[in-house]
């Protein structure tokens, strides 16, 4: 009550206190600071300056091995041996030996301090009998640098007192290790810098949970007398405290793109924020008090590090007396003693101010303290004292509360998460040493980032034990990185490897168009017949039959001046159908045609009929198309080695149904060529990247040595899935894509058995030849298409858990089973941006618990293995572009590729990679891609309406069978 009534003590307080809604703002401010310190462009006038710490993970608890740390502090250097384990790092055992730096040392030479300190790491190993095998080395350099690697950082300016020449702008990591060689201790090997404040989140990890934020308040209670101190396990054996470090800082695992000065795109990035300078630019002009400004004005950086000043613990002793100076002189305070005793600076310490604000000593302290100064106190001034002391205690504790609050929405809106929930280690006296400051700062930072679970944590000697853990993990990172690249190397193709299989395509084509050749071709390279893409002119009402992709559809397509237009049904095959007779399969296919026209009231009509037929047959002209086998859960019977239109005819007879015209039939590859066509001429080629992939192209008839005719050009439909059944492609074939194959093999799934040749003993047994063993056919396919790029990436995903860089080893039962791992997840998993809780999501769906760091790994795995199908994809498609620019003899080819399939539609990759390869490797083509929309329904059309357009097609007889 005392208080209450003295209005100037009231102003005081309240000129301390910062209401919610301003500590909103201050987190807001923060944010776009942080913001701005993290972009590339708007870095360099940053204040909050979000360095880089280049370290990419947090301790797993599988680090082991014995490590070296030398940390240097603002007057002497430890040097630290931690044994690690690998026992989730609930033992550390640590060894270490503080060296007081004469004072000469810090403003001397830089070289005499570099060499100074590696007679230290000298010393303190000789103590300890040290082995000489390779010693890691984790160097704590609590300034601020320019860090562009874990092992590289260039100085930016000393502080603390140190004023060494020749380091500034200099790497300090080679420095040190010169420094340390020149000593003779070539087993030394500095491998990380960090600062102090990476060092308390790498504690804080330690057993269990990651963390991922780090704050120090005040400080840093780092032991430091010199002499040995031995420690085992997590307890230290509290040697003697002092201060080390008097500031405030901050460092969290931010998303790794969105640290703009890294070159790191994937995964995270520990960044050390640097906040005390928050404010140099004004914007925390509405929380200064007068009492700041004057101590911003006394300190040896006045504008600087404003933050600091109100919350590091260095200033909160200035602060209080700036207070009460004002006070005593509008008469508040100390009524009749003289007070000049409170212009002499840090007469007032901020431990004072700390043993003030408790509550049951503190009023004793406090007259304590104001009596030591000569002042004689009353029991009232005593008590406006202590309350000024924790407003400004408090104070100090809300402003950083806004900061953490700040960092903590950041992650959660940067990671897209509804809720964050982490860990966040804190370090520094201010919060491990006070209640008061602990609970506010807890509460605060509940009350502005209410979307967060942030669970504090208190830091042991982080400093010391998070640079071993920082060189730890390192070290674990470097070792499982090699593993990686070692494992994934075979699937990574070179450009060489590219232009060989370039070469080899270009090959087996000419083989497959050569008459006597075929036979032995791997790619099969079928004339379809179709001599002409549309051009424009094609009218008229059509039917179409599309059989053999996921529905059986009967279509009615009408090409008119402008667009063309469709209808359709889906009719529904039933499985007994599908496997009984071929006479009851056409006679069901001739009754759906029937319905369908009965509902389009088209029964009237004798519409020419184009028909998709997506198996594989041997095509005798462009209404005669020889089934060669059955794939996709169809068998009936009497059908392989019989033409289908014949088949269809035969039924329409059967049934009655004579207004049936089939004009053409076509494989999906033509169809999509051809409805692509439509809309652009250029388009001569057609692609399906699908369940399997293939290609056709407009082919020179003289170049068709199978089809007998010179004249203009032909469709060739590939068949290029078959490419390397030879053996040509063997050596890219990894012995995941070999796993893959066996088990298509064992499940009698492979795409369809080789066919016989043209020439070759054809509609007979088959060509034994190229039936190799190992590896069955469909093998270039097997490297591309969706139904085997899943299939991949769970082999390599086992074989990394085997190794144990997944998963932590964990055995995954659900990863056994095959097919689990669908390529669709690749096109989720590869989305561009931070959405790595997807890659999580699908994980979990299958049981396996994925670390932040496992769903990294296993993108990067499904990258490289879609990178890889893309590649070869444009490595075929280079050799068919190359080919049609020599036919011509063009020097520069420019034309429209239609493409059809859900893996080149759905993957955000694919089709980018394909493209950006297929100009590297056939630069002199200028090629287009045009997504077909329903190219096996309006494509038949259209193949029948460029029929039509002809009368006759131009093709030629076919050959006849020998
Ligand atoms: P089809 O080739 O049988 O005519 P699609 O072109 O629709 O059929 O391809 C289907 C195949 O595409 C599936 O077997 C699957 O492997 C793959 N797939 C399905 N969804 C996706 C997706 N989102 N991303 C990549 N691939 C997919
Ligand atoms: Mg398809």
């Amino acid at each position: 009550p005392a208080l209450m009534s003295c209005p100037q003590v009231q102003r005081a307080l309240l000129a301390l206190t910062v209401p919610l809604e301003m500590l909103q703002a201050v987190k807001g401010r923060m944010l776009q600071a942080m913001r701005k310190g993290l972009s590339r462009q708007t870095h360099a006038q940053a204040n909050v300056r979000m360095l880089p710490t280049y370290i990419c993970s947090t301790p797993d608890g599988s680090e082991k091995g014995d490590l070296l740390v030398v940390e240097l502090c603002q007057s002497h250097v430890r040097t630290l041996w931690v044994t690690l384990l690998g026992d989730g790092n609930q033992s550390p055992q640590v060894m270490y030996k503080i060296f007081d730096t004469p004072e000469d040392i810090m403003k001397g030479k830089g070289e005499a301090l570099f060499d100074f300190i590696a007679q230290c790491v000298r010393q303190f190993l000789a103590g300890i009998s040290s082995p000489q095998h390779r010693l890691p080395l984790g160097f704590v350099f609590p300034f601020s640098c320019r860090q562009t690697r874990l092992d590289k950082a260039e100085l930016i300016s000393w502080s603390k007192g140190f004023s060494c020449s020749d380091v500034e702008g200099k790497d300090v990591v080679q420095l040190l290790q010169s420094a340390i060689n020149k000593q003779e201790l070539y087993h030394v090997d500095v491998v990380a810098l960090m600062n102090d404040t990476v060092g308390t989140m790498m504690t804080c990890s330690m057993g269990g949970e990651p963390c991922e934020v780090a704050l120090v308040v005040g400080e840093q209670r780092a032991p430091r007398v010199p002499g040995w101190w031995v420690l085992g396990g997590l307890r230290w054996c509290s040697p003697p405290l002092l201060p080390a470090d008097t500031g405030t800082n901050s460092c969290f695992m931010a998303e790794a793109q969105q640290v703009e000065m890294a070159e790191e795109t994937s995964g995270r990035m520990c960044v050390n924020t640097e906040w005390g300078c928050f404010g140099d630019d004004g914007t925390l002009s509405d929380v200064l008090t007068p009492y700041d400004q004057r101590v911003d004005q006394e300190s040896s950086s006045p504008g600087e590090r404003r933050f600091e000043k109100l919350v590091g613990s260095l200033y909160l002793g200035e602060i209080v007396r700036h207070a009460l100076t004002a006070l005593a002189a509008e008469k508040a305070l100390f009524i009749g003693s003289s007070v000049a005793v409170l212009r002499t600076k840090d007469v007032l310490k901020t431990q004072q101010v700390l043993e003030i604000i408790d509550n049951e000593e503190g009023m004793a302290k406090a007259r304590g303290a104001l009596e030591a100064l000569g002042l004689r106190p009353s029991e009232r001034d005593c008590c406006r004292v202590q309350q000024i002391c924790r407003a400004v205690v408090s104070r100090a504790a809300a402003l950083c509360a806004a900061g953490l609050a700040a960092i903590l929405s950041h992650m959660c809106q940067s990671r897209e998460l509804e809720r964050l929930v982490v860990n966040v280690g804190v370090d520094g006296e201010l919060y491990q040493g006070h209640t008061r400051f602990r609970e506010i700062l807890q509460s605060v930072t509940g009350l502005l980032a209410p979307e967060c679970t942030a669970t504090l944590l208190p830091s042991v000697d982080g400093t010391g034990q998070g640079a071993a853990m920082v060189t730890a993990v390192t070290l674990r990172l470097a070792a499982q990185r090699r593993e990686v690249d070692r494992l994934l190397a075979p699937l990574r193709l070179s450009r060489t490897d590219l232009e060989r299989v370039q070469v080899l395509m270009r090959r087996e084509m000419e083989l497959g168009l050569g008459r006597e050749s075929n036979a032995n071709a791997s790619v099969r390279m079928l004339p379809t017949y179709v001599c002409g893409t549309p051009d424009g002119t094609e009218r008229g009402e059509f039917l179409a039959l599309d059989l053999g992709g996921t529905n059986f559809r009967v279509l009615v397509v009408r090409v008119a001046q402008d667009d063309i237009r469709m209808a359709s049904e889906i009719y529904v095959i039933p499985t007994a159908i599908m496997q009984g007779t071929g006479e009851a399969l056409f006679d069901h296919i001739i009754e759906c045609i029937m319905d369908f026209q009965l509902k389009q009231d088209l029964m009237e009509q004798v519409l020419p009929l184009g028909f998709t037929f997506s198996f594989p047959c041997q095509q005798l002209g462009l209404d005669k198309a020889v089934l060669l086998t059955w794939t996709k859960g169809f068998s009936a019977s009497g059908c392989v080695g019989q033409d289908v239109v014949h088949l269809l005819r035969e039924a329409a007879q059967r049934k009655k149904h004579l207004g049936l015209k089939v004009v053409a039939v076509v494989n999906d590859t033509v169809g999509t060529m051809m409805s692509c066509g439509y809309d652009d001429p250029k388009c001569e080629i057609g692609l399906i990247v699908g369940t399997g992939t293939n290609a056709c192209y407009m082919e020179e008839m003289q170049n068709v040595g199978t089809v007998e005719g010179e004249q203009g050009r032909m469709c060739i439909n590939m068949e290029w899935g078959a490419f390397g059944d030879n053996g040509c492609l063997d050596d890219i074939f990894t012995d995941f894509d070999r796993l893959v194959d066996e088990k298509t093999i064992n499940a009698g799934k492979q795409r369809w058995a080789r066919a016989p040749g043209w020439g070759g003993g054809w509609l007979g047994g088959g060509c034994a030849r190229l039936r190799l063993p190992g590896l069955c056919p469909g093998r270039f396919e097997k490297l591309i298409s969706g139904m085997y790029l899943g299939e991949i990436v769970r082999h390599i995903l086992l074989a990394l858990v085997k190794k144990q860089l997944l998963f932590r080893g964990k055995p995954c039962p659900k990863l056994q089973t095959r097919d689990i791992f669908q390529t669709k997840f690749l096109s989720t998993i590869e989305i561009d941006g931070l959405a790595l809780r997807q890659v999580r999501a699908i994980l979990q769906d299958l049981e396996l618990q994925a670390s932040f760091e496992d769903s990294v790994l296993v993108r990067e795995v499904c990258q490289t293995v879609s990178l890889r199908a893309a590649q070869l994809c444009a490595a075929g498609l280079a050799a068919v572009v190359e080919k049609m620019r020599e036919n011509r003899g063009l020097a520069r080819l420019t034309v429209t590729v239609g493409v059809d399939g859900t893996l080149y539609k759905m993957h955000p990759r694919f089709s980018q990679h394909l493209q950006q390869m297929l100009r590297d490797l056939a630069p002199n083509c200028t090629v287009t891609f045009l997504q077909s929309e329903d190219g096996s329904g309006k494509g038949a059309a259209l193949v029948a309406a460029v029929a039509c357009r002809g009368a006759e097609p131009r093709g030629q007889p076919p050959l006849s069978p020998q």
